[in-house]
């Protein structure tokens, strides 16, 4: 059977359009339309308004197979993003590969919150976002919260780690094509191994999904993400465990550390942090209401 039923050279874009949409809701994919207008648009090399615009163009035989290959990879649920190779974040375009995880809006979060210290919470309630501060990501994959970080701190400077030399690749290479690289070192380590502090802001998104839960995930997850940047161990706070484990080494006084939650972690990571020796602020949400973000200070 054909890839997409009904497509064929000679079919007009809006009907290539109307038969991806049609294949991708009979597959249960959740955002057909958004996803097969992308996916044309990227095959085509066409963007929105283009492809609004030659609605009625005819696609040649080369255009068919073009657009039927990126279709199948879709049916066999690869996200969007990365078909694409792109993922936007903060407003920042970011190229992901299948070694990082592609940054989610949940994750924005995460980025809130550490603007919110910056500006509101920092040393003596002093505005922190002119100054040189020092920033520390944790298992930063694409470089995504990083890299929203310095966009946004114009005079911060920053460490980020990943376990997988693949994904610190890709960080680094998006901190070059967005500018930022050279306020921005990046290290492949487990957690922070061989990092020395003190920083002004620790953030992370650490694999978070108890190892047994991956196997409950969307296909998108399970089979896109690496297993690396979602299994969190047995009960999936192993990431948690190491990082309360080296936070009072690396934070400067007044620092704080920001931690992105999996529903349903607050209070685990809460007694995890406490324990180390630190100090716990209320759980920033998302915009699902999910206790999102967890902050925390060295205790006095
Ligand atoms: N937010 C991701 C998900 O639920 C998991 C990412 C992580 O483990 N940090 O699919």
């Amino acid at each position: 059977m054909r890839i997409i039923p009904g497509l064929k050279a000679e079919s007009s874009i809006a009907e290539a359009q109307r038969l991806m949409v049609q294949a991708f809701k009979l597959a249960g994919i959740e955002e057909p339309e958004a996803d097969a207008r992308l996916l044309l648009g990227h095959a085509l090399r066409l963007d929105r308004t283009q492809l609004f615009s030659q609605a009625d163009r005819l696609l040649d035989s080369r255009e068919v197979s073009a657009i039927s290959a990126l279709a199948a990879r879709r049916l066999k649920r690869e996200p969007v993003s990365r078909i694409l190779g792109r993922k936007e974040f903060w407003s920042l375009p970011l190229d992901v590969t299948g070694d990082v995880l592609v940054p989610r809006p949940d994750t924005e979060t995460l980025v809130e919150a550490a603007l919110d210290f910056v500006v509101r919470g920092g040393k003596g309630l002093k505005n922190l976002r002119l100054e040189k501060l020092r920033l520390l990501d944790i298992g930063t994959g694409s470089g995504a919260i990083m890299l929203a970080l310095l966009t946004e701190l114009e005079n911060a400077t920053g460490v980020a780690t990943d376990i997988s030399k693949a994904a610190i690749d890709v960080a680094r290479g998006n901190a070059e094509r967005l500018g930022l690289a050279a306020r921005c070192s990046f290290i492949v380590c487990d957690i922070a191994d061989g990092v020395t502090g003190p920083f002004d802001l620790i953030v992370s998104n650490p694999p978070y999904i108890a190892h047994d839960d991956i196997a409950t995930l969307e296909p998108e997850v399970r089979e896109h993400d690496p297993a690396l940047a979602l299994d969190g161990g047995k009960d999936g706070l192993d990431a948690y465990r190491a990082i309360a484990a080296r936070a009072a080494s690396l934070l400067a006084p007044g620092g704080r550390l920001m931690v992105e939650l999996g529903i349903g972690q607050e209070d685990a990571v809460r007694d995890l942090f406490t324990k180390s020796g630190m100090t716990v602020g209320a759980p920033r949400a998302d915009l699902a209401g999910v206790p999102r973000v967890l902050s925390a200070t060295l205790r006095p």
